[in-house]
């Protein structure tokens, strides 16, 4: 039956939006989304195929919907699992990270409850990569000792010999995570020192 106006059921196509036929064929693949704070979540991936044309597409929008809401998922996780490792590899709690950025008392807990904004989310990774910018805050971002915080902790991200640094822990890509938290270092220094 050709007929675009009952093409729909309960909101879902079923015609084919091409050549209106009906009896859609609905394909799910099985996709990984993944953070690199957040962790990974699986979420299937739907399209629609049409016998008589050979079109194919996420006529009903599923694919979008979905993969947003993972990606929602994924940045809660990762605000979450950033206070965790800000507070038990680095010493810093939520209430010194809240008064180092002059955040509201309980923020962090707020957006780990409840999900933080895109901007909070941004920031919590920024601090999870570089952990100093939190005692940058503290010294109200004075233009003097970010420099002098930034060489110090460029030279322990260098791998030098002596700093005690160097965890033989290779991640994927050549690089490799170095130290406790999440500072990072070309593999090829680490293997020039391991030789
Ligand atoms: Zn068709």
């Amino acid at each position: 039956m050709k007929n675009t106006a009952a093409g729909k059921k309960d909101g879902i196509l079923t015609n084919c939006p091409v050549c209106d036929e009906p009896g859609l064929k609905r394909t799910v693949h099985k996709s990984v989304v993944e953070d690199p704070f957040g962790g990974q979540v699986e979420i299937d991936k739907v399209y629609y195929s049409c016998d008589q044309c050979g079109a194919e597409g996420d006529w009903n929008n599923e694919n979008e919907v979905r993969y947003l809401a993972a990606l929602e998922t994924l940045q809660k996780m990762a605000v979450s699992n950033i206070a965790e490792s800000l507070k038990n590899d680095h010493g810093i709690s939520n209430l010194y990270l809240e008064r180092c950025f002059a955040l509201p008392m309980r923020t962090v807990a707020r957006w780990k409850k409840d999900g933080a904004s895109a901007a909070a989310t941004a920031l919590m990774k920024c601090v999870a990569t570089y952990p100093w910018l939190v005692e940058l805050g503290e010294k109200n971002f004075d233009s003097v000792f970010a420099n002098e915080l930034l060489i110090k902790n460029a030279e322990s991200a260098k791998c030098v010999p002596n700093t005690g640094l160097v965890i033989p822990e290779i991640e994927a890509n050549g690089i490799k995570k170095v130290g406790t938290g999440l500072r990072y270092a070309a593999a090829d220094e680490e293997l020039a020192l391991a030789a």
